[in-house]
């Protein structure tokens, strides 16, 4: 019997805060489904060294900030003997690849890149860039293709960083003259709403650095606060005043989680989103109605997450030896790849005989 080798998945996390409900719709979601498919072997990494990249004066925010990421997942729906977890920092093969792929790309265009340039503003970067920033697509590429992933579960503001990928994929077996690499692809979410999840603030992009998120371990009274507090069509003053849903936070994210279910269960005078859509843009329907449902609907979508993470909210030393053991396993395996790419560009002195 030929025993097909699995299409591999990798994706990875920065451990700056707690996951929200933006990484759980951008990316999070697609990856707990690739994993309960049993078709794939996926990768999940904690990406501390990307972290450091714009956080070298606090590194103790990212150690506080690892088996956060850990239970974040857990309570996503990730499991830990489906999915390997590992550290980014304790797999040496992430930070040598790096070293070969930078002489593969320009420093215009590592400037050009979208999302390294809307970073750097948000973080205020401006004419003091740090190299590691700037070069942080040029580390996710090592992170890629270290495991010969195929799909990359990401939100919108990755693509940019695939397509980075993917060309250095290119230049590198172009050059080297071997199918060494493999080309990543991006794997986005369908709902187009959920691509780039915006903030509670109404803001273009729920982030942790931003500040107004909704969080996988928000407690119950929190989440209520933060939903009623939420921005709707400024527009849509008085109930009687035909709304806009377009735009509007609040039927952004029931577009990402509600389902005719939850209907039934907390609204049953509309039989689902377009009824309830065409009501608000008739006008009659009030905000804290939408509101008030919504809270519900997260409710119901976060208080299973809160229980997984209960499990193992006391069991950090069983965590870490689990990071332990899926770290070892990823060390392999990128050191793999790591010596096909060494032998391909010739540096493999002292095993190849030819010196
Ligand atoms: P930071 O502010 O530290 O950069 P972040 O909130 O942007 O944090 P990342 O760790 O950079 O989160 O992103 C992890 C994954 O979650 C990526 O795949 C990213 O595309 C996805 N993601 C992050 N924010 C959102 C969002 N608002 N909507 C959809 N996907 C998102
Ligand atoms: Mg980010």
């Amino acid at each position: 019997m030929i025993l097909m080798k699995k299409e591999i998945i990798l994706t990875g996390d920065r451990p700056t805060g707690n996951l929200h409900i933006g990484h759980y719709v951008g990316s999070l979601r697609t990856r707990v489904e690739l994993q309960n498919s049993g078709k794939y072997e996926q990768f999940v990494m904690i990406a501390d060294l990307q972290a450091l990249t714009d956080n070298a004066n606090n590194p103790q925010k990212i150690r506080d900030n690892i088996l956060e990421v850990f239970l974040d997942y857990i309570a996503a729906g990730l499991e830990i003997d489906k999915t390997r977890f590992f550290l980014q920092s304790q797999v040496p093969a992430l930070f040598e690849l790096p070293m070969y792929f930078s002489n593969l790309v320009t420093l215009s265009t590592l400037q050009r890149n979208p999302t390294i340039k809307n970073e750097i503003k948000m973080r205020g970067f401006n004419k003091s860039i740090p190299v590691g920033f700037l070069t942080y697509p040029i580390s996710q590429t090592a992170d890629i293709t270290a495991f010969k992933a195929r799909l990359v579960p990401v939100g919108e503001d990755q693509l940019p960083m695939i397509e980075q990928a993917r060309e250095i994929v290119h230049a590198f077996n172009s050059t080297y003259g071997k199918e060494v690499l493999v080309k990543p692809q991006a794997l986005l979410p369908q709902n187009q709403t959920c691509k780039r999840i915006v903030g509670i603030d109404g803001n273009a992009k729920m982030s942790k650095s931003l500040n107004n998120c909704i969080y996988l371990k928000e407690d119950p009274e929190s989440l209520r606060k933060k939903v009623m507090s939420m921005f709707t069509d400024p527009n849509h003053i008085r109930i009687e005043d035909p709304g806009q849903t377009e735009n509007n936070p609040v039927f952004m994210y029931l577009e990402a989680f509600v389902t005719d279910l939850h209907f039934e269960k907390f609204l049953p005078e509309y039989k689902n989103l377009e009824e309830l859509k065409a009501h608000y843009q008739r006008g009659g329907l009030g905000d804290v109605k939408v509101k008030k449902f919504l809270a519900n609907v997260m409710e119901d979508t976060l208080a299973p997450m809160r229980e997984r993470r209960a499990k193992f909210e006391d069991k950090k030393d069983y965590l870490l030896e689990i990071l332990k053991r899926d770290t070892e396993y990823a060390k392999e395996i990128t050191n793999k790849t790591l010596n096909e790419v060494r032998s391909a560009i010739g540096l493999n002195y002292f095993t190849d005989n030819k010196l």
